[in-house]
């Protein structure tokens, strides 16, 4: 970083992607030589278990943009994400994913907006989902829908995690407490000037997805949870309407009493019974969805390890290089001068 801060950094989180990602290095490699301007593609591998790490080596034998940074384990799309933005050095930073469902060719023409109008966010807005399943295509309506009612109406919809994002705005990321933010809802919150590039999304190039329903239902309620209260109000409601029909129920009891008429009445308790449980647990399960986060909040663990990160290496490498010529640079030097 510093001086040598690169114009544009790519970000591309990616988890046992060793099918697509030659496909993947060789179209972003010619749109970004293209550019003519200094950039880095930061690759995230996720802690893959496949031979995503040996690919990405050998990648960066003939292509010194290439940073690998690679996380300890398994993470989660979200989390390299974050990883990769947080350390990326470039003065906009593009975020994609691995599988060229987004168009390399659109980083061009963000960054291009951004410039010319001084944008800080440039939002990859999917014009088609063609592409996508007919399951998929309906549940990211909904999501859309419901996170501009929670989130406010500056969430943009169909607009994933292809974006760019200017220096102050990913710094404006960096100073947020929250340790895994949803980030697709976060930066609109930002409320930095924002433009959006239209972009068809395209099949898979190769390989499978790695975002499985129990996975798009995760990032759901984090969504939620993260924007909005209003679950927890479910409660409160329920509640006041429970005591209403609770007062014209026992108007109706003290009349069946005077008059006699108290015996029968098993199917009325079981269900009042039955159905009161159920929303007390579904109301408690609500309570429990906030206090877990909570709970995951005040442990305040990190969203991701690094294992390693190619600068740091290069760095080190041209430190302790320094060290052999300049006398009383030991080897813990290095490390914190890349700290600072
Ligand atoms: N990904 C990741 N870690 C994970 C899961 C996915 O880094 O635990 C990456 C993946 O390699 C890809 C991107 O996140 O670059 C989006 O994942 P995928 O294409 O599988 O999701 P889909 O497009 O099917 O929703
Ligand atoms: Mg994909």
């Amino acid at each position: 970083m510093g001086a040598m801060a690169p114009e544009l950094s790519v970000v591309v989180p990616m988890f046992n992607e060793e099918q697509v990602l030659p496909l993947t290095a060789a179209r972003l490699r010619g749109v970004l030589d293209g550019l003519g301007v200094g950039y880095e593609v930061v690759a995230v591998d996720d802690g893959s278990g496949d031979a995503t790490a040996g690919v990405l080596a050998g990648l960066r034998a003939g292509w010194p943009q290439l940073r690998v940074i690679r996380l300890r384990r398994n993470s989660g799309h979200q989390a390299a994400l974050l990883a990769g933005l947080m350390r990326a050095g470039g003065r906009f930073v593009v975020s994609i994913d691995a599988d060229l469902q987004d168009p390399p060719e659109a980083i061009g023409a963000m960054w291009r907006l951004a410039r010319a109008e001084g944008l800080d966010v440039v939002y990859g807005v999917r014009a088609d989902r063609g592409a996508d399943s007919w399951f998929k295509r309906v549940t990211a309506g909904w999501y859309y829908r419901l996170m501009r009612r929670l989130a406010g109406g500056q969430v943009r919809a169909h607009a994933g995690d292809f974006r760019l994002l200017s220096r102050a705005a990913v710094e404006a990321l960096r100073g947020l407490p929250e340790r895994g933010p949803v980030l697709r809802l976060v930066v609109p919150w930002l409320g930095f000037a924002s433009g959006e590039v239209g972009f068809r999304r395209a099949e898979r190039a190769a390989g499978r997805t790695k975002y499985p329903l129990s996975r798009m239902a995760a990032l759901a309620a984090d969504s939620i949870t993260s924007f909005s209260a209003a679950p927890l109000r479910v409660a409160t409601w329920l509640g006041l309407a429970g005591m209403l029909l609770c007062l014209g129920l026992t108007a109706a009891a003290v009349a069946a009493f005077l008059l006699g008429a108290t015996v029968p009445g098993w199917a009325s308790v079981y269900v009042a019974v039955l159905f009161l449980g159920a929303v007390q647990l579904l109301c408690l399960g609500l309570l429990g969805e906030y206090i877990g986060r909570l709970y995951t909040a005040v442990q305040n663990r990190p969203a991701y390890f690094i294992a390693s990160d190619t600068a740091d290496d290069t760095a080190r490498d041209v430190a302790s290089g320094a060290s052999a010529d300049s006398a009383g640079v030991g080897w813990p030097a290095p490390m914190v001068n890349s700290r600072r």
